[in-house]
């Protein structure tokens, strides 16, 4: 066996215990992002597989009624279909999420991930796009209302950025390409995160905490991480 399969092993190990109970604040500093990162995708391969881990609710709540020490800040869409606590089988406490229509960052996200981090103690940062993303779609057939205009220009770089298709076949309709601008868009927000918190990137290169991007497969349940190194 590896040794980075065995550290995965033995992290796995050490936080499967604390599945049903609140994250404490020793546990949280003993993490390490990697096993940060291993525990949400074994939570993801339990949401997927129907095996969720059962919660006592009225005991979380009376718990994290003292305090909080969350893992991992998830940057998310808004889609009702992608539901993060139960993704990553997460309880109360466990996890900080940010939601806005196709997991774009913005000055007030990135402060709330500076704060999970910097002040919070959270080890990951994941920004998690989805399938299939309405909002994407709205960018790729250049949708305009209202505020949503402001929100889906930011993510028109990401469908500029993405070739090899003919201009009849770069919109909603052809749900390939959509979902390789899903792809992108996640791409994109992690730069702009390393690139616009000089917190966050230094927190990164001092292994303090891993910037990730993941996709969600809204027809199996299943997270599936890029490299956004
Ligand atoms: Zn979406």
């Amino acid at each position: 066996m590896k040794l980075s399969t065995l550290l995965i092993s033995s992290a796995l190990l050490g936080l499967s215990s604390m599945a049903s109970a609140q994250t404490t604040a020793d546990q949280q500093k003993a993490m390490t992002p990697d096993g940060v990162l291993a525990y949400l995708m074994a939570g993801n391969k339990r949401f997927a597989e129907n095996k969720l881990t059962p919660k006592n609710v009225p005991e979380r709540i009376a718990q994290t009624s003292k305090g909080q020490f969350p893992k991992a800040v998830i940057l998310s869409c808004l889609d009702s279909r992608v539901p993060v606590e139960k993704v990553f089988d997460q309880g109360i406490g466990d996890i900080f999420v940010g939601r806005v229509a196709g997991n774009v960052e913005n000055v007030d996200q990135l402060g709330s991930m500076e704060f999970a981090t910097k002040l919070a103690g959270s080890k990951v940062v994941m920004v998690l796009g989805h399938t299939a993303c309405g909002a994407v779609k709205g960018a790729c057939d250049g949708a305009k209302m209202g505020n949503l205009t402001a929100l889906l220009s930011k993510i028109e770089p990401a469908v500029k950025a993405v070739d090899g298709y003919k201009p009849e076949e770069r919109n909603s309709k052809n749900i390939e390409f959509v979902n390789k601008v899903v792809n992108q868009n996640v791409h994109q927000t992690v730069a702009d995160i390393r690139k616009r918190s000089e917190i966050l990137a230094q927190l990164e290169k001092e292994g303090k905490i891993k910037i990730v991007g993941g996709v969600y497969d809204l027809k199996t349940g299943k997270v599936t991480l890029l490299d956004t190194k």
